[in-house]
């Protein structure tokens, strides 16, 4: 019988998550949450998900606007194996206490502290930690970022040191409210928080981070400086990453020269949003001088964790032991090639 998954926050990642459990055969979707009958709750509806109120007493807003719920969380939980948390961090610690109420797992998402969970999860990195977990906390979309070139590197050749620069995207596209408009942000507090968060997938692992953010919607992108333990080319570098699924090489060469361009690719892929679910790397981006390593990789925010999220619920729920067969079948149905 396939894993039964609730998602408890259907926005930005749980509408993804919910699509991604959806394509897959091991798994299906047997509800989600949404607070407030937005026109996102109408939508689930369309999708085919059973639509349920996020709390009791969030139920009859929906009933208010005409938008028929089959119950609220506590009637979908106790039918649930697993719980994918998507709600925003704030909530984690109350969703926490729910989820233990009803002995059901539960996966929450990078804005929730590692300590949430005492395990954070990155498909290459430390699938292993997972396997039959309670609480396992999918790491953000800068982390698994920084984890899915990061890894290979440490595997084939060794890493002495890590610094990266992250110029993150200001608000998501739906996000109206928030900025910068006109203006770039530093980060002050150095190290950022993602490199103690790759630490997390990658422990012991000597990196640094700084970060701004920018009037941007679309994408992350770091630029990243690593030394290494052995000399080797820049072409080695690449064969590495090109061995790896989740990592798409791009061409300035063919005319993707920013974010704006890689974002325009994934449209061209025909993926659903238009999302771009690997890490993009500029091929003339990557220079080597003696072991120092220069690269460039942007991140698409919105759906470079969702896979992740995927491998995590099988290992939470053992389908999968072997990290690669779980990559594979992810891969397979959300056409990651
Ligand atoms: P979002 O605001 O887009 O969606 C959150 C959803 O949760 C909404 O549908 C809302 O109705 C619902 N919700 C509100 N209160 C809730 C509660 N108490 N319990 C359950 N659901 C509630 O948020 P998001 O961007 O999808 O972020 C969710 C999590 O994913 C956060 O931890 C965030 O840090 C992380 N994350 C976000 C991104 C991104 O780019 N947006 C990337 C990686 C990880």
């Amino acid at each position: 019988m396939s894993v039964q998954v609730a998602i408890n926050g259907y926005g930005t990642i749980g509408k993804r998550v919910a699509d991604a459990v959806s394509a897959q055969d091991d798994m299906e979707v047997i509800g989600v949450t949404k607070f407030r009958p937005t026109i996102e709750a109408e939508i689930a509806i369309e999708a085919g998900y059973p639509l349920y109120a996020g709390a009791p007493e969030k139920k009859a807003a929906f009933d208010a606007a005409g938008i028929s719920v089959d119950g609220t969380i506590n009637d979908l939980l106790p039918a649930a194996d697993i719980v994918v948390d998507c709600a925003p961090e704030r909530f984690g610690a109350a969703n926490k206490r729910m989820y233990e109420k009803a002995g059901v797992k539960a996966i929450f998402q990078g804005g929730e502290k590692h300590e949430r969970t005492g395990v954070s999860f990155n498909s290459f990195a430390n699938y292993a930690q997972a396997l039959g977990q309670q609480f396992v906390r999918v790491v953000s979309c800068n982390t698994t970022g920084l984890c899915r070139t990061l890894h290979p590197l440490s595997e084939k050749f060794g890493i002495g040191n890590v610094k990266s620069v992250i110029v993150r995207r200001g608000v998501d596209p739906h996000d109206s409210e928030k900025g910068p408009v006109n203006a770039i942000i530093p980060v002050l507090k150095v190290p950022s928080h993602h490199g103690p968060d790759v630490r997390t997938c990658m422990p012991g692992l000597d990196i640094q981070t700084m970060a701004v953010a920018v009037p941007t919607t679309l994408m992350h992108l770091h630029s990243n400086i690593v030394e290494l333990a052995v000399e080797v080319g820049p072409k080695e570098v690449l064969a590495a990453w090109e061995d790896m699924p989740r990592i798409k090489i791009v061409d300035h060469a063919k005319g993707i020269t920013s974010t704006a361009q890689v974002m325009e690719l994934a449209r061209d892929l025909g993926r659903k949003r238009a999302d771009l679910n690997e890490i993009a790397v500029w091929r003339e981006g990557v220079h080597v001088v003696g072991s120092t390593l220069y690269y460039y990789q942007a991140i698409h925010q919105e759906s470079d964790v969702i896979p992740e999220n995927i491998d995590c619920i099988r290992a939470m729920m053992e389908l999968e032991t072997d990290n690669r067969a779980s990559i594979r079948r992810t891969n397979r149905a959300l056409r990651i090639t």
